[in-house]
């Protein structure tokens, strides 16, 4: 969480990071790295969140190896019921005679100091040697020694810029098995960027080297290029187990359910044809390979998409579902809902597609529900009513209308050089905060004529990025939709706003 909340613009709100936590338990991850407390207030919030809410599963902070982020971080930390404290050096001449004006000497003394504070305030701390693969093996090997000696519990070594090749990252891993006194003591990690593509071969070869923990990202979101994916790295070694002689402890089934919510929270789209999660991961196209999979489907398939979540949509409700019927698909998708005006909310939401849209399949309801998440924060201004004019011929126009918190309508209309620049031209008109509109991409969200289709967009404000998505049977509605979500997110984070010269419309 910590690395993938690194990616520009991807940064999450509180809640979008404990929603986050919460599924990567579900996924069965055994360690959530949940921020970088000593940089940032929000980190600290939800590092300390976690702490003190999270059971069964390791939660971990980064810190400088200063003496006061440390106890910083440590503060964050201390509730949890397995705190690992993370801290990191670096190793790599360009980095130490550039960024920390040191000689190796100092260094190691420093490492020394850093991992026996840390080891005061924490039972466990990890230490990583930043820039491990652009450094002087022999000078790994002396700073990892003094970690461990020092008491460090956990050792991680990084492709901190992406730059090493497999079989030279696979040597640098046993260099240090081999060479650094009281590795077999301790666990070794692996931490790898993708700046080359190699990221996750990168980390299965540290795995064929003897290496029992990967850092890695949902969906490889990170820092630049982004981290190691991890569904990637879980379905090679599940996959390819007479290869690797190795597994996790993750629960495959959830990858898509996670990767979807990452992908919505951060407004980063996954690429169709991205490996295991991509919507294109599963479908085969060429006749040859249809025919195959006919006859025998592990003729062209060599997971099972299902393995993954890719479960297929099955219809499950229609236009006739009731109440008594939706709550308990909600159910058996595991989406109880308790609260009564929640459910209401999403019945409503159910009743406006299944009016459309002839038959409704798990990936609408759970459109739904990403949509519901995505408006977890205060909702300022609600889309009220949507009208526009396009086509041909003519200039494309909209009338919006918008209810406010406090039960005020606002209608405004506008003009625009598409359908979806007058609505937006139109909403900003009553809502009235400058923004710059970054990012929009428009996505299908299932298959069909009748399609759910998914609009995610990114707005810049005051230096920050905000995310919005929508989704509904008419794309220009899920693109209004996707606006009021980024701008409710907007106010939410920077306040201010308000009707410029809208006209009010009582009710
Ligand atoms: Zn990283």
């Amino acid at each position: 969480m910590r690395d993938g909340e690194q990616a520009a613009g991807g940064a999450l709100t509180l809640e979008e990071k404990i929603e986050v936590g919460r599924q990567l338990q579900k996924l069965g991850v055994t360690v959530i790295e949940a921020g970088f407390p000593s940089t940032s207030p929000g980190d600290f919030e939800a590092v300390q969140f976690m702490s003190r809410e999270f059971r069964d599963v390791e939660i971990a902070a980064l810190s400088g190896f200063k003496e006061e982020q440390l106890s910083r971080t440590w503060e964050a930390l201390q509730d949890a019921e397995t705190p690992l404290l993370h801290t990191v050096i670096s190793t790599s001449d360009i980095h130490i005679d550039q960024q920390l004006h040191m000689t190796r000497a100092e260094l190691v003394e420093l490492t020394d100091h850093t991992v026996r504070f840390a080891r005061n305030l924490a039972p466990h701390v990890e230490f990583s040697t930043m820039d491990a693969t652009r450094s002087d093996r022999d000078f790994v090997v002396e700073v990892l020694a003094t970690a461990i000696r020092a008491g460090a519990t956990i050792v991680n070594i990084p492709d901190t810029v992406g730059y090493s090749m497999p079989d030279e990252f696979g040597e640098l891993v046993s260099y240090c098995m081999d060479n650094v006194p009281g590795i077999d003591d301790v666990v070794v990690s692996v931490h790898c960027h993708d700046d080359l593509g190699h990221a996750a071969a990168n980390s299965l070869t540290g795995v064929m080297r003897g290496v029992t923990q990967v850092e890695c990202t949902v969906n490889g979101v990170g820092e630049r290029a982004g981290n190691a994916s991890l569904e990637e790295i879980v379905m090679a070694l599940r996959t390819r187990q007479d290869f690797y002689e190795a597994d996790t402890t993750i629960n495959a089934p959830e990858l898509l359910r996670t990767s979807r919510m990452v992908s919505a929270h951060m407004g980063m789209v996954v690429p169709p044809n991205k490996a295991v999660v991509g919507g294109n991961a599963f479908a085969h196209s060429s006749g040859l390979h249809q025919d195959g999979m006919l006859k025998e489907r592990t003729t062209y398939e060599i997971m099972r998409p299902e393995d993954v979540g890719q479960g297929g949509s099955k219809i499950v409700l229609g236009k006739t579902s009731g109440r008594h019927a939706v709550r308990n698909h909600l159910k058996e998708m595991g989406a109880e809902i308790e609260d009564d005006r929640v459910f209401e909310d999403i019945f409503q939401s159910f009743k406006r597609i299944a009016d459309r849209k002839k038959e409704i399949t798990d990936r609408d309801i759970e459109a739904i529900l990403e949509d519901r998440a995505h408006r977890a924060f205060h909702q300022t201004y609600e889309l009220d009513l949507l009208q526009v004019t396009c086509g041909t011929d003519g200039i494309p126009t909209a009338t919006v209308r918008l209810k406010t918190d406090d039960g005020k309508m606002l209608e405004d209309a506008a003009l625009g050089d598409g359908p979806v620049h007058a609505v937006y031209q139109a909403i900003n008109r009553i809502v009235n905060v400058p923004n710059v509109l970054t990012e929009f991409t428009v996505s299908s969200v299932t298959e069909g004529i009748d399609a759910l289709g998914g609009v995610t967009i990114k707005i810049e404000s005051r230096g920050r990025a905000f995310t919005g998505h929508g989704s509904d049977t008419d794309i220009i509605v899920a693109s209004a939709q996707a606006y009021m979500n980024a701008l409710n997110r907007l106010l939410d984070v920077l306040g201010g706003g308000g009707p410029a010269e809208a006209e009010t419309v009582s009710v």
